[in-house]
């Protein structure tokens, strides 16, 4: 069955963007209203249901237009709603972001799970895969083919020996995924974080909400990484809150190589316009034959965190 809070919850924290303080209030949601932000500093943004269709900007992060105007950062949001399994809330924001927290989705997670969840009157519908639908950009890749279940596979391949090739299989869970993928942070490189503030950009962006990489002393953040491979599972906590946007739960394995929040974008469109590779089932998602996630080829190489380096 479709699901909703049991209770609304707020949030408050700085916007990536900006770097001003917003307040976002998460509310129950009757049967098939999806996920819908608002803003309630403005005339003109109603609660809009979020599609890939209404996605304005996927510079540094997923913004979407509501009634004109930007709602910047939705997309750690939307993931861990997918994630967790909560199909219809409203979200209304106090500006032009929603809080980029510490740049997981691990606070989101905790407010929905002690908010808890309450199953509605009506059918999940279920965006079932049939046949392979595929994209390829500039060397990025997304490809899903049919399964019995929702895995993503993603690829990264940074040439920073921090980084290098991580590749992770999630075999989608409800009960793995706080663990698994929310709790994993964004990350940037301290040069280009340093690009982004001189362009005015990222001015929220700082050691508290990202893992930043100095190319010489690894990883700046003195707390260190959450998992050898928080980057890529990153990626794929990205990849939830983009195809989120879909608007139905996913059956599919998924298989994407260096995609970010423009080309999983872009796939989201092609895979909804791709309609004689899917069928819309109203079913309940659970799955047979579940796997175990899986990590391969971690070249994880443990840098000191520095502690005299002043917070990016
Ligand atoms: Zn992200």
């Amino acid at each position: 069955m479709q699901k909703t809070l049991s209770k609304a919850f707020t949030i408050k924290g700085i916007g990536l963007h900006s770097g001003r303080e917003f307040t976002a209030v998460v509310s129950p949601a009757p049967e098939n209203t999806g996920i819908q932000f608002r803003r309630d500093d403005v005339r003109n943004c109603e609660y809009t249901r979020i599609t890939p269709y209404n996605v304005s900007s996927t510079q540094l992060a997923t913004t979407i237009d509501c009634g004109g105007l930007p709602i910047s950062t939705i997309e750690h949001f939307s993931g861990a709603f997918y994630g967790l399994g909560l199909d219809n809330a409203y979200v209304s924001v106090s500006g032009t972001e929603v809080p980029i927290l510490d740049g997981s989705a691990k606070e989101i997670i905790e407010h929905v799970e002690r908010a808890g969840l309450k199953e509605q009157k009506a059918l999940r519908k279920v965006l079932k895969v049939t046949r392979p639908v595929s994209i390829e950009y500039e060397e990025k890749t997304v490809e899903i083919e049919p399964y019995d279940g929702f895995q993503i596979t993603f690829e990264l391949d940074y040439p920073h020996p921090v980084i290098g090739r991580q590749v992770f299989t999630y075999e989608y869970n409800e009960n793995t995924f706080h663990k698994e993928i929310g709790i994993a942070r964004t990350f940037g490189f301290k040069r280009e974080v340093e690009a982004l503030w001189s362009m005015g950009l990222a001015k929220g962006g700082s050691l508290d909400n990202a893992i930043v990489i100095d190319d010489k002393e690894g990883v700046l953040n003195p707390e260190g990484l959450r998992a050898p491979d928080e980057f890529v599972r990153h990626k794929i906590l990205d990849m939830f809150g983009d195809l989120s946007l879909i608007g139905y739960r996913l059956q599919g394995k998924i298989k994407a190589s260096r995609s970010g929040h423009q080309v999983n974008n872009v796939f989201a469109r092609t895979l909804l316009e791709a309609t004689n590779s899917y069928e819309i089932e109203e079913v309940y998602d659970k799955y047979e034959n579940m796997q175990e996630s899986t990590a391969e080829n971690i070249s994880f190489n443990p840098f000191v965190a520095s502690p005299s380096v002043s917070p990016a």
